[in-house]
């Protein structure tokens, strides 16, 4: 492995030059690496930065519905989805200790949102797999939250028994088993543990769509279709897909948290 001192970009807003080989990206996508034209075009009415799930998203919701879409110029660093989306388990699933976190904070209104919104975000990509045709070794299935450690599988337990019967137990079961989980931690994350959707304070014509606290499958498709009905038909934050989660609304007061 690497040491963190080879691991320097020469600029700080490009991604790191010599990242690890991630498994998803050894059987090359013939996309990987594509140019769509020889030059860079002078001019396009939407430029997207990042072509991981987000960017991707963006663009592939700006690209349909009614009307003729925009010309979109997708710009990436490195190769299609090298980033984080090349390299995550693909569990498309609220996290427990996402849903813990919230209820600690007494933001029971915030767990079912969000709890609405990941599981939205199934359907969607079940729907465009599908519709689409995508060779993607998509399964629908059950999924585990292992506890590694006594102390944060008791706070589970509590809470489990403090909200028994609340929606987002129902399709949640809490099982004593012993099992042991290991995570990277290499992800972006926020300060309010949310993702950033929206134009960007006091930058006319500049959306960011960020930070997803390592759970960007779950979130970044359907905020990215959130994004792009922004840009695309001008509108504020407040009247995209009622779906999205108003709390991910970028702004001033969270940027500065
Ligand atoms: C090890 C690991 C496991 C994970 N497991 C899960 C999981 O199981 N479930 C889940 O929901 N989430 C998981 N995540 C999180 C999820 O992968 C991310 O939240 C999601 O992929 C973020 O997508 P993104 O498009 O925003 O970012 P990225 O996929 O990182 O895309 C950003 C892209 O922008 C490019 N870029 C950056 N700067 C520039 C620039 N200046 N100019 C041009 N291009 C640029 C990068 O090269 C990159 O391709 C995991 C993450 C990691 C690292």
């Amino acid at each position: 492995m690497s040491s963190s001192t080879d691991q320097v970009a020469p600029n700080s807003y490009l991604p790191v030059p010599n990242p690890t080989t991630p498994y998803w990206r050894t059987d090359l996508h013939p996309l990987d690496s594509h140019h769509s034209t020889e030059d860079l075009p002078s001019q396009a009415d939407v430029v997207i930065i990042g072509a991981g799930i987000s960017g991707v998203s963006v663009a592939y919701h700006l690209s349909q519905g009614e009307g003729s879409p925009p010309s979109i110029l997708l710009l990436e660093a490195r190769q299609v989805c090298s980033g984080a989306t090349g390299r995550n388990g693909g569990h498309a699933k609220v996290k427990t200790t996402s849903i813990l976190e919230l209820l600690e904070k007494d933001q029971t209104e915030e767990v079912e949102i969000l709890t609405a919104f990941v599981g939205a975000h199934i359907d969607a990509y079940k729907d465009v797999v599908e519709r689409e045709g995508l060779d993607c070794e998509f399964e629908l299935r059950r999924s585990y939250d292992v506890y590694a450690n006594e102390k944060d599988a008791a706070a589970l337990r509590k809470a489990w028994g403090e909200y028994a019967g609340q929606p987002w137990t129902r399709s949640r079961q809490l099982i004593d088993a012993d099992f042991a989980e290991n995570v990277s931690k290499v992800m972006g994350s926020t300060t309010d543990g949310f993702p950033h959707g929206g134009e960007v304070p006091g930058r006319k014509g500049q959306w960011i769509i960020a930070g997803f606290n390592g759970g960007g499958m779950t979130m970044s498709f359907l905020l990215g279709k959130g994004v792009a009905q922004m840009v695309r038909h001008d509108l504020p934050f407040e009247e995209i897909d009622p779906i999205v989660p108003r709390f991910f609304k970028t702004t001033e007061a969270r940027l500065a948290m």
